[in-house]
């Protein structure tokens, strides 16, 4: 019998790029979203059930409708600015959402869950690039409530033997070469799809935020990651717990940094668009420089990044952008 996932917030980016990936694995993925930042028609390949992670009648009902094996968890809010200035948005949905989800879990049995974590739960890095072991110390409230929800699913493993695995994501980037899934939020904020939208014309410029860092060129430096990539690290994620793996934390980066003024010329190469540059203040909260060693992932489940390139990054990105 074809398994069936709950993937909660499966219509959002990263969401629905799994989903994907679950389907062409012989899955039946069953979106739980309450389209707030995701998207109805990036539901394409399973059923949808509307819902808010804080409606627990609700997220009981879906789990009783369907025989759910397994849980991926996307569905949270993202913004580390917001997070900072509405820090109850951000702990009510990521934490008590989560604390609902897993409880409805349990109590029908289902003791699998992948959960997208982030590299924001490490904070100001103190070596580079980050691994697993590095401390996790937070500097914003979106950070800390990914960081708590890690901390409530090992306290789940001790009590209800519930196993999970936290991938904490790097930059996610790109979208699905066929360009019919990609990035969309409203408002945009993150650097990739911004200087895209300088490219389209849908924007007059393009602000650095900050250019005296002690990096190569005084910008920030990101590890960007395909979501493809991502995608197949949560369906290898499932069938490690469905093998019966331990719980685990695993980063996903690509291990190589990419400068703001190094996305934006690579931008420039693949649309063939010049694009104005305004250098702007620091944007609080900005770590210099976030590179990620995902050697343990590599080595435990055999990941291997497929689009290890910001040029095919972008270039994918910008097929899915033009469309938009
Ligand atoms: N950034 C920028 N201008 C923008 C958007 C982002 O200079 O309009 C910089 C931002 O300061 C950071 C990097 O690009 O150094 C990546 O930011 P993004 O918001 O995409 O991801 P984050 O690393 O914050 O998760």
């Amino acid at each position: 019998m074809t398994k069936k996932i709950l993937v909660a917030g499966g219509a959002g980016y990263i969401g629905s790029h799994t989903c994907k990936v679950l389907a062409e694995a012989g899955y039946e993925p069953v979106v739980y979203d309450n389209l707030v930042y995701g998207h109805r028609e990036f539901v394409k390949w399973g059923p949808f059930e509307e819902g808010d992670l804080l409606d627990r009648e609700r997220l009981n009902e879906v789990f009783k409708k369907y025989c759910i094996d397994s849980v991926m968890h996307f569905a949270a809010f993202s913004c580390v600015g917001e997070s900072v200035e509405n820090p109850i948005k951000y702990y009510r949905n990521n934490v008590t959402g989560t604390i609902n989800l897993l409880e409805a879990a349990v109590n029908h049995g289902v003791l699998k869950v992948v959960f997208s974590s982030t590299c924001s739960t490490y904070g100001n890095p103190v070596s580079i690039p980050i691994d697993e072991q590095h401390p996790q110390v937070p500097i914003n409230p979106y950070g800390m409530s990914k960081l708590m929800v890690e901390k409530i699913l090992d306290d789940f493993d001790s009590a209800y033997k519930l196993k999970s695995v936290k991938l904490r994501y790097f930059n996610a980037a790109g979208a699905d070469p066929s360009a019919e899934i990609g990035e969309k939020h409203n408002p945009e904020t993150h650097l990739i799809p911004v200087v895209l939208d300088a490219a389209a014309g849908r924007r007059p410029y393009i602000t650095i935020f900050g250019t005296d860092y002690d990096t190569k060129d005084g910008t920030c430096i990101r590890d960007f990651i395909h979501v493809n990539d991502l995608a197949d690290a949560h369906l290898l994620a499932l069938q490690y717990l469905e093998n019966g793996g331990d719980s685990e934390a695993f980063n996903l980066g690509n291990g190589q940094g990419y400068s703001v003024k190094e996305v934006i010329y690579t931008v420039q190469k693949v649309t063939g668009q010049k694009i104005k540059i305004v250098e702007g203040a620091r944007r609080p909260g900005d770590p210099p420089v976030l590179v990620g060693s995902s050697q343990k992932i590599q080595r435990m489940l055999k990941w291997a990044p497929q689009y290890n390139d910001l040029e095919i990054i972008i270039e994918d990105a910008w097929r899915w952008h033009k469309k938009i």
